[in-house]
């Protein structure tokens, strides 16, 4: 898997503004954020993307299912709501390699997406 800012930003090299921090998993804040509150939960082991994901990540995949709705009741917004979401590949609109989650909260948000 090709080096990503995500690589750099789990071995602190470049900044951001971390919310968790576990043996498996980083959350920091969106450098974009599109959402009042717009968090990244990544693996701490590359993974580029959802297609890369077998058996046994089962664990780990787990383990981030169960961060974020933590997340949400730390950053305030898990009785408004929040959109979970997961970019994978070109048309799916992923621009960086290294699996992530979206957590988006602290506005009405639309659907369908663009
Ligand atoms: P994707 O488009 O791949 O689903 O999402 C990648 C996200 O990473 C984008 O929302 C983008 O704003 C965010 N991002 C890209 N580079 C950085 C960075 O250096 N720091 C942080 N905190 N977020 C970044």
């Amino acid at each position: 898997m090709a080096e990503t800012v995500f690589s750099k930003i789990i071995r602190g090299e470049i900044p951001a503004k971390i919310v968790h921090d576990d043996e498996q998993c980083l959350a920091f804040h969106d450098i974009s954020a599109q959402a009042p509150v717009h968090v990244l939960v990544i693996p701490k082991r590359p993974i580029e993307s959802l297609e890369q994901l077998s058996a046994s990540d089962a664990g780990l995949l787990g383990h981030i299912w169960t961060v974020i709705p933590q997340l949400a009741r730390q950053l305030g917004v898990s009785e408004s709501g929040y959109r979970v979401v997961v970019n994978c590949g070109r048309d799916g609109g992923q621009s960086v390699d290294h699996l992530h989650f979206h957590l988006l909260a602290g506005r009405p948000l639309k659907w369908p997406p663009g």
